[in-house]
């Protein structure tokens, strides 16, 4: 009898764990979410990433211990023939090489597969999402920090192993001050964490916005998507000023990006991407246009299509 194979896949965030166990079909079969452990070091993490993929293999019908592998997009640096992940900066008391493949391999019982958090969530919208239709394609993850994946005619393109730093890409020479320590790259624009800290120094400066107010109101501790987004539909005028500037970075970049590889499809995800979602990545659209050196043929812009699960199931997909 043909063992129907059915994989599991875990997107490890700063603030959630997203765990999904797919068919061969990719059709999504179960899924689960818990919040990340705030303590508790790599030990902890691992054990709710696997708590995440029982439940959502139950949902599924089938033990965790019968999938076929388990996938697992980590941030921090990922090295995925030694299994560790390091320097994940989000994550509890997690800067030495953790082995979290073995770990989770003895937790689950199935092979465990590390990539990339950014990587896979490309490799998912390239493969199943907003690109399928394309070859090539430049993924910008608009989050906390700005993200970026590429795959040029078919392969994923890195560089000498750290390339596709889209965030990191400059767009105004000596500009603000970005949280990698540089200048003027797009993430110190655009970066939910470097708008964060920008609002904050308005505000001491005596200028008004809601963006707190709101953050409060919904029991958060950071200017989460949800608090920028609110704030944007409250026509608060810090909130439209700082994500106008943010959007006008990321066009810049993404110009730039075309300019240079003339790239035909480029896919808008993370928690500001998705959660802003289209009107925004319209105005993205106009803002990447003024500085296209072949203005009448842009590349294709989309909301990453697989939203938040795009992560999960692109690290089934390290097993296909
Ligand atoms: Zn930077």
């Amino acid at each position: 009898m043909a063992k129907r194979q059915i994989t599991g896949g875990i997107d490890l965030g700063g603030t959630k764990i997203q765990a999904v166990v797919m068919d061969k079909g990719h059709e999504p079969l179960g899924e689960a979410r818990r919040p990340t452990p705030t303590d508790g070091g790599p030990e902890a993490v691992a054990e709710a990433m696997a708590g995440a993929i029982a439940e959502a293999a139950e949902q599924a019908g089938v033990n965790s211990s019968a999938l076929a592998g388990v996938g697992v997009g980590s941030p921090g640096t990922v090295d995925a023939d030694a299994g560790t992940v390091a320097s994940a900066s989000n994550l509890p008391d997690w800067s030495e090489a953790y082995p979290l493949a073995s770990r989770l391999q003895k937790l689950l019982g199935p092979e465990v597969r590390l990539g990339n958090d950014v990587q896979v969530a490309v490799d998912a919208e390239f493969e199943l999402g907003a690109a399928k239709e394309h070859d090539s394609l430049l993924g910008v993850f608009w989050g906390t920090g700005v993200g970026g994946g590429l795959i040029l005619s078919g392969q994923p393109w890195l560089g000498r192993g750290s390339g596709a730093e889209f965030g990191h890409m400059v767009v105004n020479n000596g500009g603000a001050r970005c949280p990698c320590g540089r200048r003027g790259c797009v993430e110190a624009y655009a970066g939910r964490g470097a708008m964060e800290a920008r609002a904050k120094k308005l505000v001491e400066k005596g200028d008004k916005t809601k963006l707190f107010k709101i953050m409060k109101e919904k029991g958060r501790q950071r200017l989460q998507s949800g608090v920028w987004a609110e704030a944007l539909e409250k026509e608060d005028e810090m909130a439209i000023e700082l994500i106008d500037r943010a959007v006008d970075a990321l066009g810049a970049g993404i110009a730039s990006a075309v300019n240079l590889l003339d790239i035909g499809a480029v896919v808008i995800g993370g928690g500001l991407g998705t959660r802003l979602g289209e009107p925004y990545v319209g105005k993205i659209r106009e803002a990447i246009e003024p500085h296209l050196f072949v203005a009448d043929d842009p590349p294709e812009v989309s909301v990453a299509a697989l939203g938040d699960l795009g992560g999960a199931i692109g690290a089934t997909l390290l097993f296909s």
